[in-house]
């Protein structure tokens, strides 16, 4: 982490945060501390601010008094700028999978003050970076698209963790939301990453209830799991499901696939489901792929790893991740990882005819690139994480442009 004083150098009259991860540590510069210590937060001398111990969390105490001025044009504002930057890498949509609900204890709407009945229906957060207030965190996307200004494609899926067997915030989703309901720019496309709480490891009926309810109302579906105990389980209770819904229309995909084993593979492609080892530095992709099941891939959301695909895809072409571990034999070729985050991807919210790859009949959306990715004479390995785009067009429209190419 950079120190206060280097912090100050760079950025000397704006108060800056700097967050590892999803809740801390993190660091602060001058302007920064004096804000932050003036709202009781813990800065040491260097700018330093502690993660969490023990149920404190200075770090998302900071974030808190941070989401305490945020207005409603800030949070456009930042929108527009994570777009531009997804833009300058040449990423032109998104499945957004929301995130952890925080740990809010009091009603908003009409009821507004009273206590949340929703705390013990439901799996709260600690309020980490992650944290998505399911009934407010769409305006700011949902204003810029009414004004035009969208520049990304968004897909969305709404996770929930449901505590109870009457699943209250999944039902209500499900009676009150139509599936695959939007436009060309935001559409919903699925319930997930998560739709139940409890643990996955083990027999989970109030999983395998949120399951059959999803299938049952014909709705898409990403789930989350932590290995293969995890993998085994949920593709059981998927089993169960598609034995009374047949989900193979529903494009069900089993998220991160971390030392899934070939066995689990096979039984997810029986019953027409896919994967997608988002983020995860130990998914066998060679398998996965050379498996001919489904398979997407992508940087599992700016709280869990970068929002550049370059990055992602040097690991995938060399099995490398961050820390320098090698994943031996399940390297990909360029082109096997190109289509992964493009067509790969596009199956999962029904979007292979009209996004993926460059096709008459598509969507008018391109990147061109900094330098010939396929090309590893002119990209070596350790390269292409270097790459970004040069020109980036969506929906016919230039949306970025770094001025190298030149019209006549
Ligand atoms: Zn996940």
């Amino acid at each position: 982490m950079p120190t206060l004083e280097e912090l100050d150098r760079a950025l000397p009259d704006h108060p800056v945060l700097m967050l590892v991860g999803q809740g801390g540590p993190s660091a602060t510069n001058t302007p920064g501390k004096k804000f932050l210590e003036s709202k009781g937060v813990a800065v040491d001398a260097q700018g330093g601010i502690a993660t969490g111990k023990g149920g404190a969390n200075p770090s998302v105490d900071a974030l808190d008094a941070l989401r305490a001025i945020q207005t409603f044009e800030d949070q456009k504002r930042g929108t527009l700028d994570v777009m531009a930057y997804s833009l300058s890498v040449g990423l032109v949509t998104h499945g957004d999978q929301s995130g952890s609900w925080p740990a809010v204890r009091y009603e908003f709407g009409p009821n507004r003050g009273k206590p949340a009945p929703w705390k013990d229906l439901v799996e709260v957060t600690a309020g980490t970076a992650q944290s998505f207030d399911p009934w407010t965190s769409y305006d700011a996307v949902l204003e810029l698209h009414r004004q035009g200004k969208l520049a990304v494609r968004l897909r969305l899926f709404f996770s929930s963790k449901d505590e109870t067997m009457d699943l209250p915030y999944l039902t209500q989703r499900l009676n009150n939301q139509f599936p695959d309901f939007g436009d060309d720019w935001i559409r919903v496309s699925g319930m997930g990453e998560n739709i139940s709480g409890g643990d996955k490891s083990k027999p989970n009926p109030l999983y395998e209830k949120a399951a059959g309810l999803v299938a049952a109302y014909g709705w898409g579906h990403n789930q989350h799991g932590q290995g293969p105990e995890d993998e085994r389980e949920i593709t059981a209770a998927w089993e169960r499901v598609n034995a009374k819904t047949p989900i193979a229309g529903l494009r069900w995909c089993l998220a991160h696939v971390a030392n899934i084993e070939r066995e689990t593979v096979e039984r997810l492609k029986a019953i027409g489901a896919g994967v997608c080892p988002n983020g995860a530095g130990r998914a066998p992709l060679r398998m996965l792929v050379d498996s001919g099941i489904h398979v997407a891939f992508g940087g599992d959301g700016a709280g869990a790893g970068p929002i550049n695909p370059w990055v992602h895809m040097q690991y995938m072409v060399t099995g490398k991740t961050a820390s320098g571990q090698v994943q031996k034999g399940q390297a990909l070729t360029r082109l096997e990882a190109l289509r992964l985050y493009t067509l790969g991807s596009a199956w999962f919210s029904k979007d292979e005819n009209d996004l993926g790859s460059i096709e008459v009949g598509k969507y008018g959306d391109l990147a061109v690139l900094s330098d010939d990715f396929l090309d590893p004479a002119r990209v070596p390995d350790d390269a292409i994480r270097r790459i970004s785009s040069v020109l980036t067009i969506v929906d016919g429209k230039i949306v970025h442009d770094t001025g190298v190419l030149k019209t006549k």
